[in-house]
């Protein structure tokens, strides 16, 4: 096991990464919060896997914890189902100094902290990602929210956990599609920050990371996310916006997908491919790193075409009404050069227009 310490202006907590560590989750919660009840959240997938285990450990280290299942999918991550978790939370007697914890994946994550930051105006919020994508991305950054009938994480919060447990054997029983979604994070890490990294992923084979390998990629994509928000907390300077590589025509596809046709890390390799040819074009990115970022999706069996069924207008719509355009200016992310990003304001729709065109393109 190895434990990272995150830290920014206003926050100190651990992130600690290995094997074998579910079962000691309660001991390990101890060392850091000398509280006593807990609501433990979870879904429906992840209840009957994982749950057991966890209550038992936490009631070994004397806490006492209430199991909350709320049902597996993004349509969850809803204010009623945040309101309905406070309710079984007071019912449980849970008060100002209970704490959270969440075991799953981006959507328990993005929910659980969310009530905890506004539970009782605030308590821990303790995170066992269970996804790839959730130990590399969602559960650092301290980011919390739930979706509206207008868009995806429209209410939340920032509340930074006060430790995260990440036990990559929990991801033997992920679904091949759900890990690949964590890959696509982990390679834009990559792209925008760990040139090194980016050669190393180039010689692995996907399948050939499994178990304990993959600790050290974990603790090094927490390492990076962390460096960059530490930078930046609340987005106020410029310099966590890096971390949206790829994410604007990214989010612009999966909207047009209605959510449901690719999945969060399918969508985003296929705006990495745009914004490559976006850099190449405004950035200077060579025309080899181009290349390279395309055979390192297709090596990670993430999507480099784009579907038949969607529409190229929709997409470019979806951008344009994307949130951070609404000022008029047009803010992209593009990387010069593999291992590094910016913001630029060289970049023009039609520029998008042109790269989202491209991504039906067989033969490039
Ligand atoms: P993320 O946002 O991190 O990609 P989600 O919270 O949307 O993840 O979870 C993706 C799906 O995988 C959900 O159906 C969830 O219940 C399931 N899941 C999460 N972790 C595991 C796991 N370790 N084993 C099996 N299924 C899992
Ligand atoms: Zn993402």
């Amino acid at each position: 096991m190895t434990a990272i310490e995150i830290s920014g202006r206003t926050y100190k907590y651990e992130a600690r990464v290995g094997s074998r560590l579910l079962d000691q989750a309660g001991p390990t919660i101890a060392e850091v919060l000398r509280r006593h009840r807990c609501a433990l959240i979870c879904d429906t997938n992840i209840a009957p896997i994982f749950s057991e285990r966890v209550l038992r450990s936490l009631t070994s280290a004397k806490f006492q914890a209430t199991l909350i299942t709320i049902p597996a999918g993004e349509e969850s991550k809803s204010l009623e189902q945040v309101a309905a978790i406070c309710d079984e939370m007071i019912d449980a007697g849970l008060d100002r100094q209970s704490f959270v914890i969440g075991l799953g994946g981006g959507v328990i994550g993005d929910i659980s902290g969310f009530v905890a930051a506004i539970f009782q105006r605030g308590i821990p919020h303790v995170q066992i990602p269970t996804t790839l994508l959730a130990m590399v991305d969602s559960s650092i950054g301290g980011k919390s929210g739930v979706n509206t009938s207008a868009g995806k994480n429209l209410l939340g919060a920032i509340h930074q956990p006060s430790l995260v447990i990440d036990d990559v054997d929990l991801l033997q029983t992920l679904p091949p599609r759900e890990l690949r979604q964590g890959f696509a994070e982990i390679i834009k890490h990559a792209i925008i920050a760990d040139a090194a990294m980016f050669q190393e992923l180039d010689g692995l084979k996907p399948s050939s990371l499994l178990g304990k390998q993959l600790a050290p990629l974990v603790k090094r994509n927490i390492e990076i996310k962390a460096g960059i928000v530490a930078k930046d907390e609340r987005e106020e300077t410029g310099a966590r916006a890096i971390l949206n590589f790829g994410h604007t025509i990214g989010h612009a596809i999966e909207r047009a997908g209605n959510y449901k046709m690719l999945g969060h890390g399918d969508a985003i390799s296929l705006g990495m491919m745009a914004a490559a040819d976006i850099s190449m074009k405004r950035a200077g990115l060579p025309k080899k790193e181009r290349d390279a970022i395309v055979d390192l999706l297709r090596r990670f069996e993430l999507p480099t075409k784009l579907p038949n069924e969607f529409s190229r207008e929709q997409i470019f719509d979806a951008v344009t009404h994307d949130k951070k355009f609404e000022s008029g200016a047009v803010r992209f992310v593009v990387t010069p050069k593999i291992g590094s990003a910016f913001l630029s304001s060289d970049v023009t729709l039609e520029d998008i227009r042109e790269a989202i065109n491209a991504l039906g393109d067989n033969n490039r």
